[in-house]
This record gives C-alpha cells, sequence and structure tokens, in this order.
C-alpha cells in the first residue's frame, strides 16, 4: 500500500454506486490520475463535497488495488473568486481536454505550472496549453484542406483544422484557438 500526498487540481467528476465519487485529478507528482472517494468514509464525506471542478487542493492519495481518495483540503477555488464567465468557460474546457488527451500517471512539470498560473492569473491560453500537450499550432496545418490558418483543435480526433472546415462538424468537440 502506498501513500501520496500531492496538490491537483480537480479536472472533473461523477457520482458513482450510491454515495461514492470518482475524481479526474491532474496532480504536481503524479500526472493525471481517477481517484475513487468512496462516500462512506466519514473524513470524505465531509470533505469531497466541497471539492470542485477547476479546484487546487492537496489531496491524500491511497494506492491499495485502486487509487481511493482518504482526504482533501481546497487551497484555491478559482470558481468563486474569479466571477468570470468567459474565464470559467475557458477552465472548463481546459480541463475536459486535459480529461481526453493528457496521459495517464505521467507527472509533467511544464504542464502543472501553466495550469496553475493559468487559474491564478485567471487567463487561460488554450493554444499554450495543447502546445505543452505536444499539438503545437504554430506548425499545424488544416487535416482536411492543408489551409495553413488553423481555427480549431478537434479534441477527439486529435486534428487541427481551418474555420472553413471547422464549421462543418460538431462544435461539441472543437476548441476554438483564436
Ligand atoms: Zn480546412
Amino acid at each position: 500500500m502506498s501513500e501520496y500526498v500531492t496538490r491537483a487540481i480537480v479536472l472533473g467528476f461523477k457520482n458513482s454506486k450510491e454515495h461514492d465519487k470518482i475524481f479526474d485529478f491532474y496532480t504536481e507528482d503524479l500526472g493525471r490520475v481517477r481517484v475513487r472517494a468512496p462516500g462512506g468514509k466519514k473524513i470524505v464525506s465531509k470533505l469531497s463535497p466541497h471539492l470542485d471542478t477547476c479546484n487546487l487542493a492537496t489531496v491524500k492519495i491511497v494506492e491499495k488495488n485502486a487509487l481511493t481518495l482518504t482526504d482533501a483540503v481546497v487551497e484555491d477555488d478559482f470558481r468563486a473568486s474569479k466571477g468570470k464567465e468567459e474565464f470559467l468557460a475557458k477552465a472548463l474546457r481546459a480541463a475536459s481536454v486535459l480529461r481526453t488527451i493528457s496521459p495517464e500517471a505521467v507527472p509533467d512539470p511544464a504542464l502543472w505550472n501553466l495550469l496553475v498560473h493559468s487559474l491564478r492569473s485567471g487567463a487561460f491560453d488554450l493554444v499554450a496549453l495543447i502546445s505543452v500537450l505536444g499539438y503545437d499550432p504554430r506548425h499545424a496545418s488544416c487535416t482536411w484542406c492543408g489551409a495553413s490558418d488553423i481555427a480549431f483543435f478537434n479534441e477527439g480526433s486529435q486534428e487541427f483544422l481551418c474555420e472553413s472546415c471547422g464549421s462543418k462538424i460538431n462544435e461539441n468537440n472543437l476548441l476554438y484557438l483564436k
């Protein structure tokens, strides 16, 4: 059994079984991990309801078969403090991108620092984010037509698209980069 104490940004969560929650964290020490928070344990049921997407928290995770959250202290609730809708929309979008394309259990100090800096400064640069993840739009061209003027990143297929090609597909999968 291993125990980790690390800072983490909440990328999202969902309810599981009756009282459990499954959290997606981007952690400073472990990279992206999926952690179960059993609702039956008193300490977690007290703390985990306060953990929300885009929060920065210090978490204690125990590894025993699966990863289990045993404690969490929120350091920064960026949702509450900023009150900027555009920032929150971008931060939630960034969290969704990370859930989809960041590798599991690979710590990345550059990515961690960018995330914390973006949340603290209230400005999310999605181009910088996907660049750190290895998808650099500055040297990309449209996957469909070859145009060099990139407007979108399709997080589902991990393709870059120009404005015209991007407008032809479901925008829920698309990050607008301009
Ligand atoms: Zn195109």
